[in-house]
């Protein structure tokens, strides 16, 4: 942990943009740090990421390494930006972009990232992209070291360490050959382990590469803090990101562009990854990155910042500078109103997530295995892991289950955290460590729900020939099979209660992939396939719109197995992704474990969190209010059921600590919720 802990303070944060290149006279001629601290200031931030360097390769400072930004002339805005935002007691972090600079890539070709056929990776474009594993790494540590020496600043912010796309440049090459032997594979193949071994040495180079940097940080400004953008964990295998990139972070900070659903999910995840807390959910400040002009409304950047409080994240908005060097006001007093309604609430953050259900989320598994083998010039970046994890909190969400994101690096939450239920959605990667770990949690008492192909592929490709865990699936695999395909499930009698109006004669239309697979002696079957009408070629069909139900199968669809002192559900086909099947999968959690610590009646667009925070003898519980259009209808009559598992002293509304009328008493506790527009934060004490 750095010695400099202003983030643990600063949940109010603020990028300003300064990708400004320098071949008009024009371009920053304005710029007026007075102005830009006075900005921040009126908008509550405080702590902003200040470009010391930006994607156009230019200096905001007289390097002596690369090349100065044309309109300093003398002055220094890097310097002089510093010198403001302190005298505002506004924390700085100095940017600095990595892989994406147009002046070294201009510079030195003998750097950029290359292309299957040769060519330079975006040429033409806006953007020149240039290679870790080349010589430009000394560059950056030169960079880095530079800034170091030179400014009192309060941490380092590395944009961009990311693969942009695959490089087949000379370094990359050799490299490859030098560890593994042999050309780069030209075929992306999830199977084939020299393909999956390229990929491996695409996270290793990466993570090796983001090391330069923040060491560069670590031994000259030890108690700086250093982050990586951190928006890429979530994104595909195309960005080479994996755990390994984590420990050059001191915390994790990532921009999303995308609605209520992405934030929550992305929310957990960064809170299972960070190194430490709080972690930080950034967003454009304006309507979207490219549009200089539109600032998001006030209801939308209220709903958003009102999301990090309820996940106990830091918020980022990030403007953009004009390339005169003059700053839109609009933005910062927008941000200042919406911080005046949220002031109250930062003090009492803090605290361990309660997870009733967490998400495992497997950052090898971020690729389609239904695509096949294709080339490296046109590769697939879907992602049906993702997918499936997104979808099973979009459930969880308005099922107003307590869930968060579990990984490899912090399976021992499960147990630590008092973790209900684990669910695997189509997790096909899953190493023989992991299974071992996830297996003896659930023969210790943990449930399981698991979907697809988890666990059929371990982490160098190889297809296994049944799933790692289907001991604890209670199933065997009879064929992987990842062929897209319409079919039915058909409830059981033992499942009756699961599928609402769905029976064997009208079961649940289901489209996409599902494995092959026997019960184990012991597993109960509540679900099995009904094939569609064959329709053998196009003119033959059974109904013109639909391939409606026709061969019932006793091949099992999802199978419910006792293993050691725990459950566990496996579902042949990723159910968590049909919209109509909700209901059934937030049934079957329950039928593992309806032990949940939270109970709340509202419509799907309320989101409940909760935090413990022993320190403070209490539990602070959030309600979020985020609907698809904006502003919020208020939400009148939720009632919230806390069953702790201790005794609740009282509830009071934040921020007047107001009391709240409750019911019930020992185990049970429950009380409504006053009418709710976008955030209601309670304290209940207990502990
Ligand atoms: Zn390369």
């Amino acid at each position: 942990m750095p010695a400099n802990s202003w983030y643990e303070r600063a949940y109010r944060r603020a990028v300003v943009d300064m990708h400004i290149p320098d071949w008009d006279d024009a371009f920053l001629s304005r710029f007026d740090a007075g102005a830009f601290a006075d900005r921040l200031a009126e908008s509550k931030a405080q702590s902003v990421v200040a470009y010391g360097h930006s994607h156009a390769g230019l200096f905001l400072y007289p390097t002596k390494v690369g090349k100065p930004h044309a309109a300093l002339k003398g002055r220094d805005f890097l310097g002089e930006v510093i010198e403001r935002c302190h005298a505002k007691e506004i924390s700085v972090v100095v940017y600095t972009s990595l892989i994406f600079d147009r002046w070294a890539a201009d510079n030195h070709p003998e750097w950029r990232v290359v292309t299957h056929d040769g060519k330079f990776q975006g040429e033409g474009g806006r953007h020149g992209i240039v290679c870790p594993n080349s010589p430009y790494r000394d560059y950056v540590r030169a960079f880095t070291e530079e800034i170091c020496r030179g400014y009192d600043f309060e941490g380092l912010r590395f944009d961009m360490t990311f693969w942009p796309w695959l490089c087949f440049c000379k370094h990359c090459e050799a490299r490859f050959d030098r560890e593994f032997g042999g050309p780069i594979p030209r075929t992306v193949d999830w199977f084939e382990p020299r393909w999956v071994a390229f990929q491996r040495c695409r996270e290793r180079w990466l993570a090796e590469f983001a090391g330069v940097a923040t060491g560069a940080v670590r031994a000259l400004k030890p108690a700086a803090t250093v982050e990586h953008q951190s928006s890429t964990y979530p994104l595909n295998w195309m960005f080479g990101v994996s755990e390994a990139l984590v420990p050059r972070n001191d915390f994790l900070q990532g921009d999303f562009y995308g609605d209520a659903l992405q934030g929550s999910f992305v929310r957990k995840l960064l809170e299972s990854l960070t190194p430490n807390r709080p972690f930080a959910y950034e967003t454009a400040v304006k309507a979207e990155l490219k549009n200089h002009t539109s600032v998001k409304s006030e209801a939308l950047l209220g709903a958003k910042a009102a999301s990090a409080v309820a996940d106990g994240a830091a918020f980022v908005v990030i403007d953009g500078i004009d390339p005169s060097g003059t700053i839109d006001p609009r933005p910062y007093r927008r941000m200042g109103r919406v911080y005046d309604q949220l002031l109250p609430y930062y003090d009492q953050l803090g605290g361990d997530r309660v997870t009733d259900v967490a998400i495992y989320y497997s950052l090898a598994s971020k690729f389609n295995p239904s695509v096949g083998p294709r080339p490296v010039s046109n590769p697939d970046t879907t992602d049906g892991h993702t997918e499936a994890a997104m979808q099973t909190a979009r459930r969880l969400i308005g099922g107003h289950r307590l869930f968060g994101v579990v990984t490899r690096e912090s399976l021992d939450t499960l147990t630590r955290n008092g973790v209900r239920t684990l669910v695997l959605p189509d997790a096909t990667v899953v190493s023989d460590g992991e299974a071992g770990a996830i297996r003896a949690w659930v023969r210790g008492g943990g449930t399981l729900y698991a979907s697809g192909g988890t666990s059929l592929v371990d982490p160098s490709g190889k297809l296994r020939d049944d799933f790692a865990l289907a001991d604890v699936f209670g199933v065997r695999l009879s064929k992987a099979d990842w062929s897209p395909r319409e079919h039915y499930l058909s409830p059981t009698d033992a499942a009756t209660d699961l599928f609402g109006e769905f029976d064997p004669t009208y079961p649940a239309f289901a489209s996409g992939y599902g494995m092959d697979v026997e019960a184990r002696p012991g597993a109960t079957v509540l679900a099995t396939r009904t094939l569609p009408w064959p329709a053998p070629d196009a003119s033959r069909f059974a109904s013109i719109h639909s391939n409606p139900p026709w061969v019932k199968t006793d091949r099992p669809e999802v199978v419910l197995n006792v293993y050691g002192k725990g459950r566990a559900v496996y579902a042949a086909t990723v159910l968590e992704t049909v919209p109509e099947l909700s209901p059934t999968f937030l049934g079957l959690l329950k039928r593992l474990s309806d032990a949940d610590r939270l109970g709340v009646d509202a419509p799907e667009c309320v989101e409940a969190t909760l935090f413990r925070q022993p320190d403070r003898h209490r539990y602070l519980l959030s309600l979020l209010n985020f609907q698809d259009r904006l502003p919020n209808l208020p939400v009148e009559g939720v009632r919230v059921r806390l069953r702790l598992g201790m005794p609740v002293r009282g509830v009071r509304l934040l921020p007047a600590m107001t009391p709240v009328a409750t019911r019930g008493a020992g185990g049970v506790v429950s009380f409504e919720a006053p009418r709710l527009e976008t955030l209601a934060v309670f304290a209940v004490e207990a502990g």
